[in-house]
């Protein structure tokens, strides 16, 4: 049923970190939901391009994908299970969900309480946890939040972590010694998030040994494409169309900024392609009350899709006049 994560970006497995990047980009803006309202299809493809995104653009990821396919967590927390490190990382339940529900993310995360022998491990800090999180262009300008649902493992309350009792398997735990208890952590994403950010819950990763303090719980966001918005830095980069003869005469178009509509000058005699920058109107600079970067307008000049028969007779007198002053300029 799953789609190969290299033919959903329609990229080769000896495809590099950049190909897979461009192919990343393009695909996500091509299959935007907000470029294909109510397009299932198109849905579905943005979803997988972005679950075959989050893995192969991971070089740790990408890799265990090659080695085990489809189950590589499932078999990546075996191997660490059996390497004896516990299983600190983290489960995603499929990828595409993330998207499906911008509520929550299902990720769990099994801590053991219990551990290996404490003596030998003396007091070590626990391991740090990574998950990953999705959030929209909107979402990372205004900041968000992301509900965590932890696993926490704890001693088995029936036999007490001997996974026995009175030398028959324990019911509760199933001899495993431990019980699941879920916990539900809600976790801020502040203003200015950029792909690759990483958001700090300190004390929330796996626990550490003897007195050791707990690990962090780190948030890795990806800032999803938009549709009408290009991200570079903080600045924002997006397109206003601009009718014909403001372009020559000047005027003033509307343009849509992230965070409203603006009235936009166009100075006389604009050309199709020039960029006009809107101070302070980009995205949030992340740690940076109140600073934001800057929103560049790139014009594009647009014609009328008729002329009326006066409009007409109109411009062909102009540019009678035109070719007058070329040849009054070539006759000097
Ligand atoms: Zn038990």
């Amino acid at each position: 049923m799953a789609k190969d994560l290299y033919d959903a970006l329609g990229v080769p497995r000896t495809a590099s970190a950049k190909d897979i990047k461009a192919a990343y980009r393009r695909l996500a803006r091509k299959f935007h939901p907000d470029v294909n309202p109510n397009d299932k299809a198109a849905e579905s493809r943005f979803k997988e391009v972005n679950a075959a995104h989050e893995v192969l653009s991971d070089p740790d990821k990408r890799k265990k994908y090659d080695k085990w396919g489809d189950r590589w967590e499932m078999a990546d927390q075996l191997e660490a299970a059996q390497a004896g490190r516990g299983a600190g990382a983290a489960f995603r339940g499929n990828g595409g969900e993330a998207f499906g529900d911008f509520g929550s993310i299902f990720d769990s995360f099994f801590r053991r309480e219990r551990g290996g022998p404490r003596a030998q491990a003396g007091n070590r800090r626990g391991q740090d946890v990574e998950t990953s999180v999705e959030v929209s262009l909107e979402e990372a300008f205004h900041g968000t939040s992301r509900t965590v649902n932890l696993q926490t493992q704890e001693v088995c309350p029936t036999c007490g972590g001997s996974g026995e009792i009175a030398g028959a398997i324990c019911h509760t735990c199933e001899g495993m010694g431990a019980v699941a208890r879920p916990r539900r952590l809600e976790v801020r994403i502040p203003a200015g998030v950029k792909t690759g950010s990483r958001v700090r819950v300190a004390g929330e990763g796996r626990p550490g040994s003897g007195k050791g303090a707990a690990g962090d719980l780190y948030l890795v966001v990806t800032v999803l494409p938009h549709g009408r918005f290009e991200r570079k830095g903080d600045d924002l980069h997006t397109e206003a169309e601009v009718p014909f003869l403001d372009a020559i005469l000047g005027g003033e178009v509307t343009v849509n900024t992230i965070d409203g509509r603006v009235a936009l000058r166009i100075p006389e005699l604009t050309q199709n392609g020039r960029q006009i920058r809107l101070g302070g109107k980009g995205m949030p600079v992340l740690g940076a009350q109140g600073k934001r970067g800057d929103l560049f307008v790139k014009v594009r000049v647009s014609l009328p899709d008729a002329l009326t028969p006066e409009e007409r007779e109109h411009l062909e007198a102009l540019r009678k006049l035109r070719q007058g002053a070329a040849s009054h300029q070539e006759g000097r």
